[in-house]
């Protein structure tokens, strides 16, 4: 469908590039392309009158009315005015938030789930997990509340069909991505919706990555990441090798050698230790395996007390996971500094207290008690001064069963065939290019753990690159539109003088029914509240005052 939109606004721009303003006047901007055809008349004739020739001046004259009649093209292929809305500036892949909402207010789901994959691959995934950085900066927060703009991207994500795609090859070189999470599918999904065919591989049997691997049902269910992964694949353009280890089964030098560039995004899985007596105990866990295992179906009930230590999402996902399998019910939550200071999202730290998780803040763990194995731990209390923690003399015992080590993930080193930070990130240059022409990384290999929203960012940028790479000259005539926004003009949203409606809150489980199951927590919208809430949308891209 945007396929279809980028076509047509590309031949609007052709044929405004022939004769400027035309484009406009075909895609309905008629008054638009007449004043813009009439300025250039306008130029060309005052050139016409005053030549006397070649100067300065007249070659800077020339060169202006050149830009203008470019910006003319580019304008009919789809640059209407607009703004671009606080949301939109403040999600790292740029959504058009306003236009899905307004087509799914409008029933239209199938355009507006074409419309985020313009832009993201994953929409089910983000629509469930995505941590919102675009509602931090919604202008109606200013009003009364922001929008609920993830529940309204779920709210299409489940109404819409799913989709098959029919790239076609439109090249002939071949690119590598090492790693199937989300920056080396997303990568993979801009490249093949390009033209070219894509190798996927990675260590895993299956893609998905830290999404398929960590992330608790009760927050992405397998399902909704088995259906976007379907549609990535769905054209038929990348395919997927599994079981294979950078470094140990294939090389950087001889991916070099098979395919035309390659892109590296194997993320960040190595686990982070506390440095502390009795560590190496039996009931000691890192957090990535206690995920691992649960999504597995390895772990069914744990007893007695878990400790887990770190204040950020992944600690919050063990201790929530714990608590659905816990039978005593006791979950600690440690952390070294205050609960406000915590990298966890407000509505997130409230669904833990909810869920009868115990906050233990201001405390360092120094030693885990027992034999053999874990019996309990051992804090010191902190202060925070000036933003530095200062370990206080003071001592708080904790009993435990087990302790979840939740304070971080590392970036292994992958290759010695490219430069590396001493913390194994990979050195990119501007183009995200490695120390290796044609070798390219980014997501958490690059950067250290970072959002679902970033990685997918990475992997569009890596396939705007490579492609600018291998095809300079049709990335400067026509491969750059791919990667433009594309917007839709809101129509009912921009019938509204006035904000209207009161904010709406998905609907959450109970939380006692909650923590039985792995259940997702949030429900989606009927139809009802999603068009209430979208119906609170300003369109800020055409609000002018
Ligand atoms: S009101 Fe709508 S367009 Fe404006 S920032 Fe919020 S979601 Fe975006």
């Amino acid at each position: 469908m945007v396929e279809k939109e980028i076509r047509k606004r590309r031949f609007y721009g052709i044929v405004s590039l022939f004769v400027p303003g035309m484009g406009q006047v075909l895609s309905g901007r008629v008054v638009r392309g007449i004043i813009q055809f009439a300025f250039l008349i306008l130029f060309l004739f005052v050139i016409k009158k005053v030549w006397n020739g070649f100067n300065y001046g007249f070659v800077a004259y020339i060169a202006g009315i050149i830009f203008y009649w470019l910006y003319v093209a580019i304008d009919a292929y789809g640059y209407y005015d607009r703004r671009t809305a606080p949301c939109e500036k403040a999600c790292p892949v740029g959504l058009d938030v306003s236009g899905y909402i307004d087509l799914a207010i409008r029933g239209e789901f199938q355009r507006a789930k074409a419309l985020i994959y313009h832009r993201s691959p994953f929409i089910g995934t983000l629509s469930y997990i995505c941590h919102e950085p675009c509602k931090r900066w919604c202008s109606r927060r200013k009003i009364d509340m922001p929008l609920e703009i993830r529940a309204m991207k779920r709210y299409v994500f489940e109404n819409a069909r799913e989709f098959s795609f029919e790239f076609k090859k439109r090249f002939k070189q071949k690119i590598a991505v090492v790693g199937a999470g989300p920056s080396g599918l997303s990568c993979a999904y801009f490249l093949s919706r390009l033209g070219y065919e894509v190798d996927v591989m990675d260590a895993k049997e299956k893609p998905g990555g830290a999404l398929s691997e960590f992330i608790p049902e009760y927050r992405l269910p397998a399902q909704v990441l088995e259906s976007d992964l379907k549609e990535i694949f769905s054209s038929g353009l990348i395919d997927f090798k599994g079981g294979v280890v950078l470094g140990k089964d294939t090389s950087i030098s001889e991916l070099k050698s098979k395919y035309d560039a390659v892109y590296i995004a194997t993320g960040s899985w190595g686990k982070r230790k506390i440095g502390i007596p009795g560590e190496d105990k039996k009931g000691v866990i890192h957090a990535l395996d206690f995920l691992r295992w649960i999504k597995k179906g390895k772990i069914q009930k744990i007893y007695g007390t878990i400790v887990v230590i770190g204040g950020g999402d992944v600690a919050a996902d063990v201790a929530r996971s714990a608590m659905r399998l816990s039978v005593h019910r006791k979950v600690v939550l440690a952390y070294r500094r205050s609960k406000s200071e915590m990298r966890i999202d407000d509505l997130e730290l409230s669904e833990i207290e909810e869920e009868g998780i115990e906050i233990m803040e201001n405390v360092v763990p120094v030693e885990i008690q027992g034999k053999d194995t874990v019996e309990g731990i051992v804090f010191k209390k902190t202060r925070v001064e000036n933003k530095v923690i200062k370990v206080l003399e003071e001592t708080v015992v904790s009993d435990a069963a087990y302790v979840i080590v939740a304070i971080g993930q590392k970036v292994h080193k992958i290759s010695d065939e490219i430069e590396v930070f001493s913390d194994g990130r990979i050195v990119v240059d501007e183009n995200m290019m490695t120390s290796e022409r044609g070798v390219f990384a980014g997501g958490d290999a690059v950067r250290g753990p970072s959002s679902l929203v970033e990685s997918i960012r990475d992997g569009r940028e890596a396939a705007k690159n490579i492609h600018r790479m291998l095809h300079p000259v049709h990335f400067a005539i026509e491969g750059f539109l791919y990667f433009m926004p594309i917007h839709e003009k809101p129509k009912i949203l921009l019938g509204f003088k006035k904000p209207a409606g009161e904010h709406i809150n998905p609907l959450r489980r109970p939380y006692n029914e909650r923590v039985k199951s792995f259940d997702p927590v949030e429900l989606c919208f009927d139809d009802e509240k999603a068009i209430g809430e979208g119906s609170r949308c300003l369109a800020c891209p055409f609000r002018y005052n």
